[in-house]
C-alpha cells in the first residue's frame, strides 16, 4: 500500500465486548506471579473502554512477561529479545489506526533493548508500554538484570550483584521528547488499573514501570515494600493518577506532585520508590503524525513537492 491512500476501515457490527472477547488461552505463568494481575487489568481496561479486538494489538519481546500477547484475544506479535519496541513502532507507523500495547521486562527493555527504548521514547509514537520489572531475568532462571539490587544473589552473581542498579525512571525522564512516565505495583490492582488506564488515555509513548513480583526467583526484592508501604511514596495530584480515598489510606507516605514538573519528577524518582504519575506532557508531537504529512497526496502533488525540494539545491 506504499504511496497509496490506505483505507483500514472494517465493517464491524456494533456489539458489546465482554472480558471473554479479550481472553485467549490459559495463562501459564507460575502461581503467584504478578503477571497474572497485570494481564487481568489490561483485559479489564480493554473491556471497560470497549476497544475493538480487531483494532488492538499486543506486542512483546522475550521473557516471562512477553507471553502476554498469547493470552489476549486481540492481534499479537511475540517478537525477538529486546525488539518489542521496533516491532511496535513499525506497526504504528504503517497502521496508526491500531491500538498498540507493548509487554516487556526489565531484562528485555532495559538491557538488550536499551537502544530501542531510548529512541522509541524520543519518537513518542502513540502506544502503551508496560515494563514488568521484577529485577531479574525470570524466564532464563535468575540472572542479574539491569534493575537487580546490589548484593542480590543470582545465578550470574552468586556472591551478590556487584553494581548499583539502573534507575529506569530517571533514565526515561532524561530522554528528549519523553511524554509519559509512571510507576505502579502489581500487588495493588486498583492503582495498577488506574495507572495503566491513564497511560492508555495518553496520546504518545506512555511508559509504565510495574514493580512485579516473581515469587520464584526474586521473591525478596519487593517484600519490604509489601510489608511496609511507608517505604513507597504515593504521588498525588489532580492531574495525576485517579485515587479513591480508600486507596490513600494504604500509603502513609504521600507527596503532591504536578506531573508537568520535570525537575521535581527527576528528584522524586532519584530518591524514592515512587508510585504514581511522574511526568505527563500531552503536547509532545507523535512521530506518526509528523511522518504522515503528505501521505495522502496524489501523484501530481508529490511531483510538485519533489521538484520544490530539489530546487532548494539549485545553484
Ligand atoms: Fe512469573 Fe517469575 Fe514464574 Fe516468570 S519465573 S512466570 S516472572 S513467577
Ligand atoms: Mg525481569
Amino acid at each position: 500500500m506504499f504511496g497509496l491512500k490506505a483505507d483500514w476501515s472494517l465493517d464491524i457490527k456494533q456489539r458489546y465486548f465482554s472480558l471473554g472477547d479479550y481472553t485467549a488461552g490459559e495463562a501459564r505463568w507460575c502461581p503467584g506471579c504478578g503477571d497474572h494481575g497485570v494481564l487481568t487489568v489490561v483485559q479489564r481496561i480493554c473491556r471497560d473502554e470497549q476497544l475493538l479486538p480487531e483494532k488492538t494489538v499486543a506486542v512483546s519481546g522475550i521473557g516471562c512477561s512477553s507471553r502476554l500477547p498469547h493470552y489476549m484475544g486481540t492481534y499479537g506479535f511475540h517478537g525477538l529479545h529486546g525488539r518489542a519496541l521496533p516491532v511496535a513502532c513499525g506497526i504504528k507507523s504503517r497502521r496508526p489506526d491500531l491500538d498498540v500495547w507493548v509487554a516487556t521486562g526489565d531484562g528485555d527493555c532495559y538491557s538488550i533493548g536499551t537502544g530501542h527504548w531510548i529512541h522509541a521514547v524520543r519518537y513518542n509514537m502513540d502506544m502503551t508500554v508496560l515494563v514488568f520489572d521484577n529485577s531479574v531475568y525470570g524466564l532464563t532462571k535468575k540472572q542479574t538484570s539491569p534493575t537487580t539490587p546490589i548484593g542480590f544473589q543470582s545465578n550470574t552473581h552468586p556472591q551478590g550483584a556487584p553494581l548499583e542498579p539502573l534507575n529506569p525512571l530517571t533514565v526515561t525522564l532524561g530522554i528528549s521528547n519523553v511524554s509519559f512516565v509512571a510507576q505502579t505495583i502489581d500487588w495493588n490492582p486498583v492503582h495498577l488499573y488506574e495507572t495503566i488506564k491513564a497511560a492508555h488515555n495518553h496520546k504518545g509513548f506512555s511508559l509504565v514501570n510495574i514493580l512485579q513480583r516473581c515469587p520464584v526467583y526474586s521473591d525478596n526484592v519487593f517484600k519490604h515494600l509489601q510489608e511496609d508501604p511507608s517505604q513507597l511514596l504515593l504521588l498525588t495530584h489532580e492531574k495525576g493518577i485517579h485515587l479513591e480515598k480508600s486507596l490513600l489510606r494504604l500509603f502513609p507516605n504521600q507527596q503532591e506532585h504536578d506531573p508537568l514538573n520535570m525537575s521535581e519528577a527527576y528528584d522524586i524518582a532519584d530518591q524514592n520508590v515512587p508510585v504514581g504519575l511522574l511526568y505527563h506532557n500531552p503536547d509532545v508531537p507523535c512521530y506518526e503524525d509528523i511522518s504522515s504529512q503528505g501521505k495522502d497526496m496524489g501523484i501530481d502533488d508529490k511531483l510538485v513537492a519533489l521538484n520544490a525540494a530539489y530546487d532548494q539545491f539549485a545553484i
